[in-house]
């Protein structure tokens, strides 16, 4: 038997969806992990019961006003956790020596920094935050590669294609990669019957359990327009190497064609522990608490073309992808505004494309050469999207 010393991770996103799936993972092997830092966005109350429940060296609150009160908390539960926050604490906690692994499972652009320093740190980066590649891929790549992190995506399809693809990583012989979607819980709807849609319906995914943004994108397509991109800078791949297809079990994760006509292919429950098992262990495997599939129950795999009519978010993505330079930053911002806007019932469910739409016909796109390039596209596509909603 071997003997570990134990991987050392910092949780960024430590409340959410992945950030529950990976806690459940990590407390499954004690001699392999341990938790040295988790992060949440602002609230306290859940970062403390995560505290008290693992343990960490340092806890970080991003929203700086809560400072105190995180503080006031691990004293009063008697811990030695230190308390931080704000963005430069979780920038400083992704780059620490103390930490060898980071989870990137924050939502939205906001997890970008802390990412990125993680890649510039040369850390194991498990990433769940897809934002930061549609963002700024090239830059987030480059880093990681220079740095000799070792990137595993934990997005389930990234996730499939990374297990399918040639070991040393060579592309060439590698026809297409293939991304499944669920179709979300509109699939087989026409345009005109999604006109009154609230976030409740959308938020109601058939097959997993996730965050309310990824789940509205998932209901949009744009959650696959985003992971195209993703994908894109993942595997270096260029679009027409990239296709999607609608599999409503998501049982199938994704896939890879190679050029002698073989398709390999990962599967599995749809439970985002086994990917974060992969991330965390890779190259071994551990025991992620997901059962095998059962056959007899898992008996029916469909697929079909995705309905780009009733869905235009996925075709919005391959244009910003093709329009290329700052064009995936300002199609990301767009989406997040009119996500939240939907979520407060202050854009339709209809409306969050053509908003999308509407800031891409209307900004330009620049080149994507710095990250300052790209975080004032990211504002000033933020901007149009404020204006048009109150125009709307
Ligand atoms: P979630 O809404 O459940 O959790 C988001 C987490 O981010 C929370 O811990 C929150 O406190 C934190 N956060 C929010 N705003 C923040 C900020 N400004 N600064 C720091 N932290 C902040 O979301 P989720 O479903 O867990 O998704 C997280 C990321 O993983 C997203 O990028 C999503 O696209 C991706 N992802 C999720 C799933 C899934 O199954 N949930 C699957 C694939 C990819
Ligand atoms: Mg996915």
């Amino acid at each position: 038997m071997t003997t570990h010393t134990p991987q050392r991770i910092a949780l960024f996103g430590a409340t959410g969806s992945i950030g529950t799936s990976a806690l459940d993972v990590i407390a499954r092997h004690p001699e392999r992990f341990s938790v040295d830092t988790l992060a949440a966005g602002s609230n306290v109350t859940a970062l403390l019961k995560l505290c008290e429940r693992f343990k960490p060296q340092v806890a970080v609150i991003a929203d700086e006003k809560q400072f105190a009160s995180l503080k006031q908390g691990l004293q009063d539960l008697g811990l030695s956790t230190r308390a931080e926050a704000g963005d430069a604490a979780l920038r400083a906690r992704a780059a620490a020596s103390e930490v060898d692994t980071v989870i990137a499972a924050i939502v939205g652009a906001a997890g970008l920094t802390s990412t990125l320093a993680a890649a510039r740190a040369g850390k194991r980066l498990l990433l769940a935050n897809k934002e930061s590649l549609v963002l700024a891929g090239e830059l987030l790549m480059q880093a990681a590669q220079a740095s000799g992190a070792t990137l595993v995506p934990v997005d389930s399809e990234h996730n499939a294609i990374f297990q399918c693809m040639p070991a040393d990583g060579e592309t060439r012989t590698v026809k297409r990669i293939i991304l499944t979607a669920s179709g979300g819980p509109f699939r087989g709807r026409t345009r005109a019957a999604l006109s009154d849609i609230t976030p409740a319906q959308a938020i109601a995914h058939p097959n997993w359990s996730m965050g309310a943004k990824i789940s509205v994108d998932s209901a949009t397509l744009m959650n696959k327009g985003l992971e195209v991109i993703e994908a894109h800078h993942l595997f270096a791949m260029p679009a027409s190497r990239i296709a999607v297809v609608v599999h409503p079990q998501s049982i199938v994760h994704s896939m890879v064609e190679y050029e002698d006509g073989s398709t390999l292919a990962q599967l599995g429950r749809p439970d985002m522990r086994t990917t974060l098992a992969v991330g965390l262990a890779w190259p071994d495997r551990v025991n992620s608490g997901v059962e095998g599939l059962d056959w007899t129950q898992h008996n029916k795999l469909e697929f079909e073309a995705p309905d780009l009519e009733t869905f235009p978010a996925l075709q919005l993505a391959f244009d910003a992808m093709a329009a290329g330079g700052t064009a995936p930053a300002m199609l990301n911002a767009l989406n997040e505004i009119a996500v939240s806007a939907f979520l407060q019932a202050q854009c339709s469910f209809l409306g969050i494309p053509a908003l999308v739409a509407a800031g891409l016909d209307a900004l330009e796109s620049g080149p994507a050469t710095s990250l300052d390039a790209l975080l004032a596209a990211d504002q000033r596509a933020r901007a149009f999207g404020a204006e048009y909603l109150r125009k709307h």
